[in-house]
């Protein structure tokens, strides 16, 4: 196989209608349609191996995140996603690993209507990059810098368990099978990211751990936040396998959870539970933006130190 062979045989999908794609695979380029009144978002996450996923992950779950991470940032800006570009640098051409990669990557497009319509092939250290694309209207995406105090901050879904998984799956990767999958298969909150575009007065996706993530909507609007850490979602599952201290450490601390931390005006309230009702997904008021800066507990946590993931530090 070269590497026409490869993007032809894998890559090469029928692309969505009405997803304005004048030119998809095949041309130096793509050519979409940004329709009047949208703007696009855009957004790019790389994963290496080892870094960002262990090195006997599935090929399948590998391809299914890869653009799983990018639809969650999306999702955090209150964007549509419409479209996506791959590159991918592998360190050979294994038909087996590239179908059920493919596989992945194809489900979760498929479910979003995401056509992917270009990327890139090199032989190399296996290093997966997605950029995803997505439309909102002029204006409307959700930023981290609009938070207010007095608003409500919320999480939703529930925290972690993909930080546990993490941890025993070096161990135990054909066990665990109850965290393995909100690590390996996030599931990027897009519904609800685009039904809270015109509620949340700021947004970000989790993934470095809430504490940190939620620190960055506080640096970003100049605000604080006083959060009640019983009320923090934590997966029961979670609790009872690692007991209530380790959990919270794993909800604040760990990464790869991809649930959606927003803020949103009290009066929104009641539209927020709407949201929660029409996408399935749980929305847990978890506490406050105030005035006064910083990130605070209603308990104190590990000695007060809360250290969110950093590639650098
Ligand atoms: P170039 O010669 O400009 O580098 P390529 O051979 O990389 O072009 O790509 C040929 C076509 O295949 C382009 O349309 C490109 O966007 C697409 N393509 C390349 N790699 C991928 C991939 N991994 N997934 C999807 N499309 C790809
Ligand atoms: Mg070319």
């Amino acid at each position: 196989m070269n590497e026409f062979d490869i993007i032809q045989r894998f890559f090469d999908r029928p692309i969505a209608e009405n997803r304005g794609v004048r030119l998809g695979i095949g041309d130096d380029a793509a050519v979409v349609r940004v329709p009047e009144g949208y703007e696009l978002v855009l957004a790019m996450d790389t994963l290496i191996s080892e870094v960002h996923f262990p090195a006997d992950t599935p090929a399948d779950a590998i391809g299914w995140k890869a653009l799983a991470v990018n639809l969650s940032d999306l999702a955090a800006m209150g964007a549509q996603p419409y479209w996506a570009t791959l590159s991918l640098t592998l360190p050979e051409a294994d038909e087996q690993w590239l179908a059920d990669f493919a596989e992945g990557f194809h489900e979760l497009a498929t479910r979003y209507d995401v056509s992917l319509i270009g990327g890139d092939l090199c032989r190399g250290p296996l290093s997966i990059t997605v950029q995803a694309h997505g439309l909102v209207p002029v204006g409307k995406a959700i930023r981290r810098t609009g938070a207010r105090p007095g608003d409500t901050v919320y999480v939703s879904g529930s925290l972690g368990e993909a930080g546990y998984a993490l941890t025993v799956a070096a161990a135990d990767n054909a066990g665990h099978g109850w965290c393995r999958q909100r690590l390996q298969r996030p599931e990027p909150r897009v519904t609800a990211g685009e039904a809270l575009r015109d509620l949340a007065t700021s947004a970000i996706d989790v993934s470095d751990g809430l504490a940190g993530d939620l620190g960055h909507i506080l640096t970003a609007s100049g605000v604080g936040a006083e959060v009640t850490v019983s009320r923090l979602p934590l997966s029961p599952t979670l609790v009872s396998a690692v007991g209530l201290d380790r959990a919270i450490e794993y909800a604040l601390t760990a990464g790869d959870d991809y649930e959606l931390c927003f803020t949103a005006a009290v009066v929104d309230n009641d539209a927020i539970e709407a949201v929660a009702g029409s996408t399935g997904v749980a929305m847990t008021a978890i506490g406050r933006i105030v005035e006064r800066e910083g990130l605070r507990f209603d308990v104190p946590l590990n000695g007060g130190e809360v250290q969110a993931y950093r590639h650098f530090s």
